[in-house]
């Protein structure tokens, strides 16, 4: 996960609510196809097969990736790690 710079980091954590190419290009502001070139370097970097396999890893990582403090998923995968007594996942 450190491998990812801010800006990457930013387009995975997007890509874990499932959005296409397109909104993450609207939510970010940036081009599509500036979309599709960080996705290629995050799948790399991660040493995923897919960008869903990204997808998946950002879900389970969202905690490393979240930075919003009234996010309301960062406050369901607390909830989880406490029931569980171990966090989801440690990068
Ligand atoms: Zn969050």
């Amino acid at each position: 996960m450190n491998l990812l710079t801010e800006r990457e980091r930013e387009v995975l954590l997007h890509l874990g609510t499932g959005a296409g190419n397109r909104e993450l290009a609207g939510e970010l502001g940036i081009a599509e196809r500036t979309v599709k070139a960080h996705i290629q370097r995050i799948v790399m970097k991660l040493d995923q097969n897919s960008r869903l396999e990204a997808a998946v890893l950002s879900v389970l990582a969202h905690h490393l990736l979240c930075s919003d403090p009234h996010c309301t998923r960062c406050a369901a995968g607390a909830a989880h790690a406490r029931r569980t007594g171990a966090p989801l996942l440690t990068m």
